[in-house]
């Protein structure tokens, strides 16, 4: 079944944008799903219905098969990933407790907490007995943006969102994110949506491609191969 489905999905906003008007598509289970288009039409909309950063206006959002809105968003925000164009670390807290904070306040021991956060670190390509105790001023953009994912992934969540998670790296330091994001999903099957408005990052990344346009209207859902080929 499903992982994540939309179902008639609509956001208007207070001030009367409608963002979304009709969205209706489904992400399987393990999948990596990228939705691509351009500035202002709906994705990072779309994306945040799933963890209810935004509230639907009609229709609904499934996660494996319940509706968000009988899921309290505390807990909901605690199964689901989400890392952002600018992850936004506690600045004050070590890169290892950064990561640590969603097992910590899952209760995890001190010990679980200290050991999956250094996993990891290892596992987005950074090296935990040079990184685990600096603060994120001490890390380069790239360096945060991994923590960000590491974070996002520590409580073993089945569902990670991404919003433009690499925008603001430079664009080598971004392919080496890129390939490695690739190599992750493909370690830990993580049902993935990965907000980008870079048609090339979606063919590199996406298993499929939701190609929206204003209004969060999905003109098609095409694998990349064929993107590619258009
Ligand atoms: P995208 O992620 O594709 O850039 P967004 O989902 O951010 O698109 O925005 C879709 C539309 O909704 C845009 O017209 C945007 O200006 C509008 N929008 C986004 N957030 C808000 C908000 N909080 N209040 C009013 N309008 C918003
Ligand atoms: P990247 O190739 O990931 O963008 P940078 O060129 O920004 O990396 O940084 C190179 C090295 O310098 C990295 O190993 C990083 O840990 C280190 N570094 C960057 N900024 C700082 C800082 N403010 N304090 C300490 N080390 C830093």
């Amino acid at each position: 079944h499903a992982a994540i489905s939309f179902e008639g999905a609509a956001k208007r906003y207070a001030d009367g944008t409608v963002a979304v008007e009709d969205l209706d598509l489904e992400v399987s289970a393990g999948e990596l799903m990228v939705f691509v288009g351009p500035s202002g039409c709906g994705k990072s909309t779309s994306l945040r219905m799933v963890n209810r950063l935004v509230e639907l206006t009609a229709g609904r959002v499934l996660v494996d098969g319940e509706d968000v809105r009988h899921v309290d968003p505390v807990r909901l925000r605690r199964r689901i990933g989400y890392v952002i164009q600018n992850v936004g670390l506690f600045p004050h807290r070590t890169v290892e407790q950064n990561v640590g904070v969603v097992p910590a306040l899952l209760g995890w021991s001190r010990e679980r907490t200290r050991s999956r956060s250094r996993e990891l670190l290892e596992l987005v390509g950074l090296d935990a007995d040079l990184h685990a105790r600096r603060y994120p001023h001490e890390l380069s953009g790239g360096q945060r943006q991994r923590v960000g994912v590491a974070r996002a992934l520590a409580a073993e969540p089945s569902v990670l969102l991404m919003d433009e998670p690499f925008g603001a790296v430079d664009p080598v330091g971004r392919r080496r994110l890129q390939a490695e994001f690739r190599r992750l999903h493909a370690e830990l099957g993580t049902t993935v949506i990965f907000v980008t408005h870079d048609i090339d990052e979606a063919v590199l990344l996406g298993d499929r491609v939701a190609v929206f346009r204003q209004g969060g209207h999905v003109e098609q859902v095409a694998d990349p191969v064929t993107l590619l080929a258009a």
